[in-house]
This record gives structure tokens, sequence and C-alpha cells, in this order.
């Protein structure tokens, strides 16, 4: 039986990504050679909608574009995802880089103005806290 590894839905083409379309990475796909991959998508799991606007994070909290503080629904995903994670037994998980949720080691600031600074998006944070190893689709090398 292959292992299986968490993996953000929108990386394996799903349509869950804030403005309706994915991130569909075929080197993600590919790992389903060697691992079974388990799908999450934390900001869906938390109860927003598809499409959505982008949200960002600001000090602790969680905002939409427009302000709308979302940050519940954020550790609510995250909470949801950890545990189908931990359910399945995955030790590791493939991430979408920079995303609020998603992102490890580099997500937005908070305006809204592209610059990354050096932080993880809610849930990849909360993999970490339980000794799940997150990878962004940029460094997979460490997988295969
Ligand atoms: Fe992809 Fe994660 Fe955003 Fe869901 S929350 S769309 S899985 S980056």
């Amino acid at each position: 039986m292959k292992p299986k590894i968490a993996v953000s839905a929108c990386l394996m083409g799903i349509n869950c990504k804030y403005n309706g379309g994915n991130n569909y990475n075929q080197k993600v796909i590919d790992l389903s050679e060697k691992y079974e991959l388990v799908p999450i998508c934390p900001e869906q799991s938390g109860g927003l909608k598809i499409p959505r606007l982008p949200a960002e994070i600001k000090s602790d909290r969680v905002f939409l574009k427009d302000g709308t503080d979302v940050t519940e629904q954020f550790l609510k995903g995250a909470e949801i995802s950890l545990k189908t994670a931990l359910d399945n037994n995955c030790h590791k998980a493939v991430l979408k880089a920079r995303s609020p949720s998603c992102g490890s080691n580099g997500i937005y600031n908070g305006n809204f103005d592209k610059t990354v600074i050096m932080r993880d998006g809610i849930t990849a944070e909360l993999f970490k806290r339980n000794n799940i190893t997150v990878y962004t689709e940029e460094e997979l090398k460490g997988l295969l």
C-alpha cells in the first residue's frame, strides 16, 4: 500500500481557488506514482464560497480584500483539514505556496500588494505543529 500525503486540492486541478479556478500541477499529480494523494481545501472546508475575494493575513487575523474578517472560517478549515490528514495517517503534505491557508515559509503580507513575508499560512502552521512535514509545489525533491 502506498503511503498517503495530504495535498492542496487546487494543485490537483480541483476548482476550489478563490477565483473559481485551480492551480493544477503535473509534478504534484506525478507524486501519485509513489503516494496516495489526499485532497484538502481548508478555505472550502471552513465554509468560504467559490468564487470568493482573495484573503491575506494581517497580524493574527485573516481578511478578504474588502475587509471582511474571515479568521474563524480559516481556523475551522485548518482544523477540518488537519483531521482529514491525521485520519488518513498523512505525515507529509504538499500545500500551495503563498496561500494564506496553505502557504509555507512565505505568504503575502496582508496589504494585497504582492509582497511576500516569511510566515506560514494558517493550515500549514497547524500541520507543522502536529508534526506533518509541509512541502510546497516548488520544493518536491524531498518527496521523490
Ligand atoms: Fe488551494 Fe489551499 Fe486555497 Fe484551497 S485553501 S484553494 S487548497 S491554496
